[in-house]
């Protein structure tokens, strides 16, 4: 049988979502490898896969001792409930990752319950005082003027401001095509412009956000990119309608589920500290002094992390630029269990969104058994606060998040007993949750920033262009896979 090279690389853009593996025989194996792949996450693992599946001979190599990346679900021992660390919510329109479920055998179902404000469950915490949603709009702190804003829900006001977006729906390449880029302003400059004054700004758009660390430093146009890729994907006559879904026993098993369906095993604690390519190949260089060759790499590391790789020859212009400047949200989560029901006592919502340390206050529900009850909590904080509680030591930072709530809620007193501690941030392996553009930097390096280096290729959630989240970093594999592929057949 011969194939040539398009017709084999459109098979295997298709098999990517329909599933089969025609081209394992078509390409011999060359007992050289022929793709290192750096990073045991979901893009990692999917641009493993679809290069086994087009019949080449892959190594993953994980810095960490762990399969997952961003996708961690915290051990039911840690955590009663085993809340996700990581990636929560999987979108109906996450194709990839539904499919690789599907093919792995991994059970899906609808996305556990966070406590909604819908319910009556969410109260704010702000500025000193503690508010019930329907006191907000009337309320002495409420900073708007504008009787509209005024009235918005102060937890999603962030959202609100996406509304005039000008990228056309459907097109979902269009944020980068330059087109845009006089929209590539701070969220800050966009809302004075709107009259917004800047404590107004600073409350609902530079608190618990969750893009940036400040309204100063995340750009309008990766705000209108997610809002366009919403009402593209989620809204009108094809958008699924379902909500969102997660693994049954935690997202992690989706990217274990991968690496076990690899034909080759994925080498764990390989902490890589060089990549040298020439024109002969590629060597990588790990910590523990170990190295690994091969004809070409898939680089998925995360650009905070890839930051204090060697990469030889060096990386040049817009792409130097961009590996070292590219920002990443901090995300410190605390969680607890609760030893006594402290919202039964002070008979106020369970869960809080506020502007201090415990950031989202959140009551989390994941008994199945018993889906009412409330089975642990977390304190979800993002930006400037979560760099906050990143220079304190885990036990100082539980006992600030500990002793704010005191003071909001003096029922919580020895109500919480801390079991975990996780920082995004300070995870050498990620340096924060997900990649955000700051002003300008959409239109000075997202395109040029994924471009092959050499014999390099670089994948990860960053350099997805359609989706966002754990899709993006699907997409972002099958994208690099194919790029090397073109170059090896
Ligand atoms: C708190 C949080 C909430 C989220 N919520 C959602 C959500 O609701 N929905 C959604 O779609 N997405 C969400 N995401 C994003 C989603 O989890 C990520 O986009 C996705 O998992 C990233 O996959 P990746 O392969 O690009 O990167 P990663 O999963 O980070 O994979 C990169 C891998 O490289 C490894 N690595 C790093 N440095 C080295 C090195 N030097 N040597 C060797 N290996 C190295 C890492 O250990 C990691 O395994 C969330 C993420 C976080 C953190």
């Amino acid at each position: 049988m011969t194939i040539n090279r398009r017709e084999a690389l459109k098979v295997v853009a298709a098999t990517t979502v329909l599933g089969s593996t025609p081209l394992g025989s078509v390409f011999a194996q060359t007992k050289q490898t022929d793709v290192i792949v750096i990073g045991a996450g979901l893009s990692g693992l999917n641009a493993a896969l679809n290069l086994e599946d087009a019949g080449f001979n892959v190594r993953v190599l994980e810095g960490s001792s762990r399969i997952g990346g961003r996708l961690y679900t915290a051990p039911e021992s840690e955590v009663p409930g085993h809340p996700e660390l990581g990636g929560s919510g999987i979108g109906s329109s996450y194709a990839r990752i539904l499919y690789a479920a599907k093919r792995f055998k991994v059970p899906m179902e609808a996305s556990r319950p966070r406590t909604e404000p819908r319910h009556g469950e969410l109260m704010y915490h702000v500025r000193g005082s503690g508010i019930q949603l329907d006191e907000w709009s009337q309320h002495t702190l409420n900073p708007f003027s504008d009787e509209n804003r005024r009235k918005a829900k102060l937890s999603s006001f962030q959202y609100s401001i996406y509304k005039n977006n000008p990228l056309p729906k459907g097109d979902l390449q269009a944020w980068q095509n330059g087109q845009f880029a006089d929209h590539d302003i701070s969220v800050y400059d966009y809302a004075k412009a709107q009259g917004i004054s800047p404590q107004a700004i600073q409350l609902a758009l530079g608190t618990n956000m969750s893009y940036g660390s400040s309204a100063h430093d995340l750009s309008m146009l990766m705000g209108y990119q997610s809002s366009n890729m919403i009402r593209t994907l989620y809204s009108g006559p094809n958008a699924s309608s379902s909500g969102p879904m997660a693994a049954k026993d935690g997202n992690q098993r989706i990217p274990e589920a991968i690496a076990a369906g690899l034909k080759s095993e994925v080498i764990l604690d390989q902490h890589i500290r060089a990549i040298h390519s020439n024109s002969d190949g590629i060597k990588v260089t790990a910590s523990n002094g170990k190295t690994y060759q091969a004809k070409f790499c898939i680089c998925t590391l995360p650009f905070s992390a890839l930051r204090h790789v060697k990469i030889e020859p060096y990386l040049e212009g817009i792409q130097a630029k961009a590996v070292q400047q590219l920002q990443y949200t901090p995300v410190f989560q605390a969680h607890f269990i609760p030893t006594r029901e402290f919202w039964l006592e002070d008979k106020l919502p369970p869960s809080m969104w506020t502007d201090r340390t415990p950031g989202r206050f959140m009551a989390l529900k994941n008994d199945p058994a018993s889906p009412d009850r409330i089975t642990s909590y977390l304190a979800f904080v993002n930006g400037t606060m979560a760099k906050y509680l990143d220079r304190l030591t885990p036990e100082h930072a539980t006992q600030a998040i500990l002793s704010d709530l005191q003071k909001m809620r003096p029922a919580t007193e020895g109500a919480l007993k801390p079991v975990k501690v996780w920082s995004w941030n300070r995870n050498p392996f990620a340096g924060g949750a997900y990649a955000y553009w700051g002003p300008g930097q959409i239109t000075t390096f997202s395109r040029e920033m994924r471009e092959p280096w050499q014999r390099i290729h670089f994948a990860g959630e960053h350099t997805a262009v359609v989706n966002r989240g754990m899709e993006g970093a699907m997409e972002s594999g099958e994208r690099a896979a194919i790029e090397v592929m073109e170059r090896l057949i």
